[in-house]
């Protein structure tokens, strides 16, 4: 179940994204390209990672892409709202963010069996990172741009403590608490085009950024090859999965529910 709801979300991140960064004026589409692509990759990732049945050189690969994602849909994030910050100031954002996510992919990929405690950590702590930042991102996006990260932020987090509990876990066969996460992770991805649809009357070039705070992500710029083979990893992955499906499906599902 986990594997599907990341990957039913991928070919509508893809729409997402599209919708968003044709929304967005020159600058405003390219920061929203970036966090359109991490949210595909995201999305896309997932949904291989957790729907195929890979060999253990596979899955570990797998398993490191899936956890870096999670600091780049969180740089991702930042990147359009960085552009609501006073030119100065956005340097030093992203610079921020981006270092902070350079170094968490770093640290996931060569320590990827790290204390489960410590890594979650290390999410939050880049998802909170430009916290301070709120009073300049208020100042020009206003108190929606402010609700949506807020909201995003606390989706996100919430979903971090409850993958580190590993609890509520309401159904450990169906849908336990990886499925949780992941649900959750898909509401915080979708607020960027809840919040700038409804506005999309483009008067400043600004209004179009409206993405959610912290490590969220949900649209995607138009085809290029590597959405496009994504995408095609993922049909590819489902199509697996239906054929194992039947055949020792209840083994399958066991060797599933250690993936994280
Ligand atoms: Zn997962």
């Amino acid at each position: 179940m986990r594997g599907w709801l990341h990957t039913a979300m991928f070919p509508l991140s893809l729409a997402g994204g599209i919708v968003l960064v044709a929304l967005a004026r020159l600058a405003a589409a390219a920061a929203c390209s970036v966090y359109a692509l991490s949210a595909c990759l995201l999305l896309g990732t997932s949904g291989v990672y957790h729907c195929g049945t890979w060999g253990p050189r596979a899955e570990a690969v797998l398993r490191r892409l899936d956890h870096a994602n999670i600091f780049l849909i969180t740089a991702g994030t930042y990147t359009p709202l960085a552009v609501l910050v006073p030119a100065g100031r956005r340097l030093v954002l992203l610079s921020l963010v981006w270092g902070g996510a350079a170094a968490g992919i770093a640290f996931r990929v060569w320590w990827i069996k790290a204390p489960r405690w410590l890594y979650t950590v290390c999410y939050l702590a880049l998802g909170w990172a430009a916290v301070f930042y709120l009073p300049a991102f208020a100042r020009t996006g206003g108190i929606a741009v402010i609700a949506l990260i807020i909201v995003g932020g606390l989706l996100y987090t919430t979903g971090a403590v409850v993958y580190a509990l590993k609890r509520p876990d309401p159904s450990p066969r169906w849908f336990g608490f990886h499925e949780v996460f992941h649900a959750l992770t898909i509401a915080a991805l979708t607020l960027p085009l809840r919040g700038h649809l409804p506005r999309h009357n483009m008067t400043s070039g600004t209004s179009a950024l409206a993405p959610a705070g912290e490590p969220p992500g949900c649209a995607r710029t138009g085809p290029d090859p590597a959405t496009t083979s994504l995408l095609a990893a993922g049909a590819g992955a489902v199509a697996l999965r239906r054929r194992d499906r039947g055949k020792g499906g209840r083994l399958e599902a066991t060797g599933r529910a250690g993936r994280t």
